[in-house]
């Protein structure tokens, strides 16, 4: 690989193989732990995705069994990748010869409105939690609706800072972003969202958002989904998502722009369809001239330094 390291805030490989019973190397799903050169420096964020309608105990029981699965995982290639929940385990994985395992949870539903299990979610090293999928939860609601952030999501929020789980924004609709803004004390990310000025669907942050995220420390993964990079999601050049890496420098995003493939969760155009092929942006950019200081900084270091300042 050309590359020699970059870190992914967002994948759904742990819905997609625990469902169809596969291990974190297989050679189905775009995230398989072979795909990548042993060495490079690569963090890799596994989220358990709780959809909407899971609800209640049921939430909590899928949760965990993804938790176990997960675990099972880190213990069959143990020689191959490791759990990381701040920078100094990421520092010592790679030192180790090992792939950085972060875990998140994509989806509130995952707390079934029980504060307690925000400890619960630390305790297993989630560093990222979405509030929302799509549609509602206990805590908020999703980019389809328009409801802001409930009671329970304001304190929830409080709890997470705490507890040291981070908020990610990405599927919150614009007025539970607003609610956020009031009350957030430590910085928040969008793990897999783009530019809603170059493609304008609702899942994608506004000029506004994206601002309010790089003020306030937080960053913001690039999602390789077909039709967050375009609208219609007709796309065969990637050049298509380099348009929303310009964008989001225009908008001083320098220090801000990292990567949130959104891997085994979504349609992604074959320019970035494997893991490995993280090359083919790292080449792209280096071709439109950014230069290997941005392109890393894009690819690696802009997370790193998030992870480093933020999570103990
Ligand atoms: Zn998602």
């Amino acid at each position: 690989m050309n590359t020699t390291g970059f870190i992914d805030l967002h994948s759904d490989t742990i819905m997609v193989c625990n469902r169809e019973k596969l291990d974190f190397i297989n050679p189905k799903t775009h995230i398989s732990l072979d795909k990548v050169a042993p060495g490079t420096h690569w963090a890799q964020t596994y989220a358990i995705f709780v959809p909407d309608e899971k609800r209640g105990q049921d939430a909590v029981d899928y949760y965990r069994e993804c938790v176990r699965y997960f675990c099972g995982q880190l213990e069959k290639y143990s020689g191959k990748l490791a759990q990381v929940r701040n920078a100094a385990d990421v520092d010592n994985a790679f030192e180790a010869g090992k792939f950085a395992g972060i875990l998140a949870v994509e989806g509130g539903a995952a707390l079934a409105g029980r504060m307690e299990m925000i400890e619960e979610l630390a305790k297993d090293g989630v560093r990222f939690l979405t509030l929302t999928w799509n549609g509602p939860n206990e805590i908020g609601s999703g980019s389809v609706t328009h409801n802001g952030l409930s009671d329970f999501g304001r304190e929830a929020i409080a709890e997470m800072e705490r507890q040291n789980i981070i908020v990610d924004v990405s599927h919150l609709n614009d007025e539970g972003f607003a609610d956020l803004c009031k009350i957030a004390s430590k910085p928040f990310i969008a793990t897999h969202s783009n530019s809603r000025a170059i493609c304008g669907h609702s899942r994608n942050l506004t000029d506004a958002q994206f601002c309010e995220i790089r003020d306030r420390g937080g960053i913001v993964g690039l999602n390789y989904y077909r039709n967050f990079i375009v609208d219609g999601g007709e796309t065969t050049s990637i050049s298509d998502l380099l348009k929303h890496v310009h964008h989001f420098l225009e908008l001083g995003g320098e220090n801000t722009i990292a990567l949130g493939s959104d891997f085994d969760g979504a349609d992604i155009p074959g320019y970035l369809d494997s893991v490995e092929k993280v090359d083919n942006l790292y080449d792209a950019l280096l071709a439109d001239g950014l230069g290997k200081e941005l392109a890393e900084k894009i690819l690696f270091g802009n997370a790193y330094n998030f992870i480093r300042n933020n999570l103990k």
